[in-house]
């Protein structure tokens, strides 16, 4: 943004800054004693002179939902060595971008999106060989589930539709196509709790549904869960990833 000048810029670097420290200090006392979570600052709809004030603050990781949005951000905040976790539902036409900028995907939801990604990463280790760049790491991927208990197993196009997510049942095929795709590593799974349900159970089915992640590739451990309302339910639940968007950077503009 070039509107807003140096006093905007620095209300708004010590508005973050409160927020930030504020969300820490939950994150902390969650956790009591125990290791903290990963923390992904959930940047969507927020401009990237918001990511380069949360970068000097010490934040080292960002999430997006929308292709286009994250790749400008990422082209412009590449001097950061930020980690982007590519967070929303995504169609397999997106692949091919995402991989360019994304450390990780969170919403892995069915076979056809393995599938494109893995070409995807195939592409992208050519064209960075061919230019004389050096290859990427594996993409990590986290395998998101629906956390509604009462979705039947047979929903037809589960992770095409509504907030997305597998059915808890698909977990063992998705972990053995990930498992199996060079150029994936499966790093875990992702939940968003239900709304109007209590978050402690969601958190909990999604930590049964790591344990069979994790039948299939013990390493794949990690618990992308809790969100700005939810993140001590997710912290007391096991979760290694929390994404949290609007209390650090406050109510999303409505545009978008
Ligand atoms: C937007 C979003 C978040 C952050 O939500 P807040 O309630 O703003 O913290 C987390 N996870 C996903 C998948 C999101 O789309």
């Amino acid at each position: 943004m070039s509107s807003g000048g140096v006093s905007g810029g620095a209300a708004r670097a010590r508005e973050l800054e409160a927020r930030l420290g504020a969300v820490r200090a939950r994150v902390a006392e969650a956790s009591a004693g125990r290791p903290a979570p990963d923390l992904i600052v959930v940047t969507k709809y927020f401009p990237a002179s918001d990511v380069r004030i949360l970068a000097d603050l010490g934040v080292t990781d960002v999430g997006e939902n929308r292709d286009q949005e994250a790749a400008a951000k990422a082209a412009e905040l590449g001097d950061l060595g930020l980690r982007w976790h590519f967070i929303g539902q995504m169609q397999t036409n997106k692949a091919k971008s995402v991989v360019r900028y994304a450390d990780s995907v969170h919403s892995v939801d069915r076979p056809a999106l393995v599938g494109a990604l893995g070409k995807a990463m195939a592409a992208e280790q050519a064209r960075r060989t061919a230019g004389g760049m050096p290859a990427r790491s594996d993409l990590d991927c986290f395998l998101q589930f629906a956390l509604d208990a009462d979705r039947p197993a047979s929903t037809p196009g589960s992770g095409t539709g509504g907030r997305g997510g597998a059915h808890p049942d698909e977990a063992g095929e998705l972990a053995r196509a990930v498992a199996a795709t060079p150029g994936l590593r499966l790093a875990g799974v992702m939940g968003v709790a239900p709304l109007g349900a209590d978050p402690a159970d969601a958190f909990d089915l999604l930590l049964r549904i790591s344990g069979t992640v994790r039948s299939v590739e013990p390493s794949a451990a990690a618990v992308s869960a809790g969100m700005s309302g939810d993140l001590e339910a997710a912290v007391a639940a096991g979760a290694t990833h929390l994404r949290i968007g609007s209390d650090v950077l406050g109510p999303r503009p409505a545009v978008g």
